[in-house]
């Protein structure tokens, strides 16, 4: 793969390949947006147009022309980049959760050479708001006086959770979730007729999302631990992961119930599960769905901030219980 074969992102794109016509590479980047969208993929092959050994190769595959400034996608560098295996490339990615500072002496020691076999060295940082304190300080000294030839690609879906200080430093490069008919073309290649409609609804322009997990399989998945808690079940998380994850769903959930009041199936992302979401919402006011939606929105945010499982469990049921069993 290579820049131009990235769907749905091509403004952005463009926008990479000017600032590498012009010679105007900057020392670090911010890549924002929505998850499952293209970024780390964008970071990637940034990198491998950076240190190609053979650009200059017509890429053209979708009708943008050739563009002599992406990478040939076939030349060691690039192969090596895509393999993890070049010496001028480190990726950094949380571990737990968290990246921690000796991540980040990682990256300090990795940029402290010169390039060994490209014109770049590359760091990407993928969730860099995952970044603890101690990782954030550590790393903004690499920020403010960042090494000759380096380029360092912060990836996140939540740069509002990053230090002010770290943000400001970085170039902003933004991504954008994908039109219908440019997510279809990416979940094509694993799905087909019902199943990849249904995909194409539920990824909302997120296709790295269907590609990761099975969307209906996660859906159901949020669905019996949603049940079980309006039975005040006990917590059924088994991690961090599972509340975020959980959260996701229960917010498009309840947009669900909010846009069958206001507009009908039509614009549902659920729509197989409109039956049952349509008796959950029938006695609901829209000003309970959309305080609901707060709430939850809340609890979702304040996840960053290490909730305690079992307590956000309990108060979440509680919550729903209160608002939806009359
Ligand atoms: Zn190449």
């Amino acid at each position: 793969m290579s820049l131009t074969n990235i769907i749905g992102q091509s403004k952005t794109i463009a926008m990479l390949l000017g600032m590498m016509r012009r010679g105007r590479i900057a020392s670090s980047y911010l890549f924002c947006g929505e998850s499952g969208i293209g970024k780390k993929t964008a970071a990637i092959n940034f990198a491998k147009a950076l240190n190609c050994l053979d650009r200059g190769r017509e890429t053209d595959t979708r009708g943008s022309g050739p563009d002599r400034f992406d990478s040939c996608d076939s030349c060691a560098s690039c192969r090596k980049i895509d393999a993890g295996g070049h010496p001028d490339f480190l990726a950094v990615a949380p571990e737990d959760r968290v990246i921690k500072i000796e991540e980040i002496r990682l990256i300090e020691d990795a940029l402290s050479y010169k390039p060994f076999e490209g014109r770049w060295k590359v760091v990407i940082i993928d969730e860099a708001e995952a970044m603890n304190i101690s990782a954030a300080n550590a790393f903004l000294k690499t920020l403010e006086e960042p090494p000759p030839d380096s380029v360092i690609i912060l990836v996140t879906s939540k740069p509002g959770a990053l230090p002010d200080t770290i943000r400001s430093r970085c170039s902003r490069v933004n991504f954008f979730p994908l039109p219908n008919e440019a997510c279809r073309r990416v979940l094509g290649d694993r799905y087909q007729g019902d199943d990849l409609d249904l995909a194409v609804t539920l990824s909302m322009g997120r296709p790295g999302a269907a590609h990761t997990n099975d969307l209906r399989e996660e859906r159901d998945w949020f669905l019996e631990h949603f049940r079980n808690m309006l039975k005040a079940g006990k917590d059924g998380w088994t991690s961090r992961e599972d509340m975020d994850r959980w959260f996701d769903q229960a917010l498009i959930m309840v947009r669900d119930l909010a846009t069958l009041k206001i507009a009908g199936p039509g614009r549902m992302i659920n729509l197989d599960i409109q039956d049952y979401l349509r008796e959950l919402s029938k006695s609901l006011d829209l000003d309970v769905i959309i305080y609901l939606y707060g709430e939850l929105n809340l609890l979702k945010g304040q996840l960053l901030y290490n909730l305690n499982k079992s307590i956000t469990w309990n108060y979440t049921a509680s919550l729903l219980r209160k608002e939806l069993l009359h």
